[in-house]
C-alpha cells in the first residue's frame, strides 16, 4: 500500500465512521460552519472547562472529506487544552493554505493526510470546515449547561 492509498484508506474509514458523531447534550458551546459550493454543513458542540476540552461531538453531513476531517479533529482536540487546540487550528489551516511546504506537527499524527488536499484548492474549505467551527466555538462565550427543564410560566 502506498502512502497515498493509506491517506484515502483513513479518509474512507472516517467518513463512513466518523468518530464522536451525534449530539452532545451537555455542551457549553457550539458552532456551525457551512460550506455552500460542496453542501458541508457541521455542527460542533464542544463541553469547556475552564482550561480543557472535555467533551467535543458533531452532527451534520459532508463529502468524504469533510467528515474525515471532522473526526478526526474530535479525536485530535479531545481533552486538551483550549490553548492547544487553538493553536492546532492555525497550524492545521497553515498545512493547507502555506504556499510553502508547510512544517507538520508532530502531534498531528492522521491528521497529516489532509495535506495532500493542497493539490486541490476547491477542496480546502471541506477540510477547514470543522476547524473553523472549533474556533468559532473557542471563542463564543459560554451559555452553560443546556437545561432541559422548562422554566414553568402561567
Ligand atoms: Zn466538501
Amino acid at each position: 500500500m502506498n502512502l497515498t492509498e493509506l491517506y484515502q484508506e483513513i479518509i474512507l474509514d472516517h467518513s463512513k465512521r466518523p468518530r464522536n458523531f451525534g449530539p452532545l447534550p451537555d455542551a457549553t458551546v457550539t458552532a456551525k460552519g457551512d460550506n455552500p459550493s460542496c453542501g458541508d454543513e457541521v455542527e460542533l458542540a464542544v463541553k469547556l472547562s475552564p482550561e480543557t476540552i472535555e467533551a467535543v461531538k458533531f452532527t451534520g453531513h459532508g463529502c468524504a472529506i469533510c467528515m474525515a476531517s471532522a473526526s478526526l479533529m474530535t479525536l485530535k482536540i479531545l481533552g486538551r487544552p483550549r490553548a492547544e487546540a487553538l493553536a492546532m487550528v492555525g497550524a492545521f489551516r497553515d498545512m493547507l493554505v502555506l504556499a510553502e511546504e508547510p512544517e507538520i506537527p508532530e502531534s498531528f499524527g492522521d491528521l497529516q493526510v489532509f495535506a495532500a488536499v493542497r493539490q486541490f484548492p476547491q477542496r480546502v474549505k471541506c477540510a477547514t470546515l470543522a476547524w473553523r467551527a472549533l474556533e468559532q466555538a473557542l471563542a463564543s462565550p459560554e451559555m452553560g449547561p443546556v437545561s432541559t427543564e422548562k422554566t414553568e410560566r402561567d
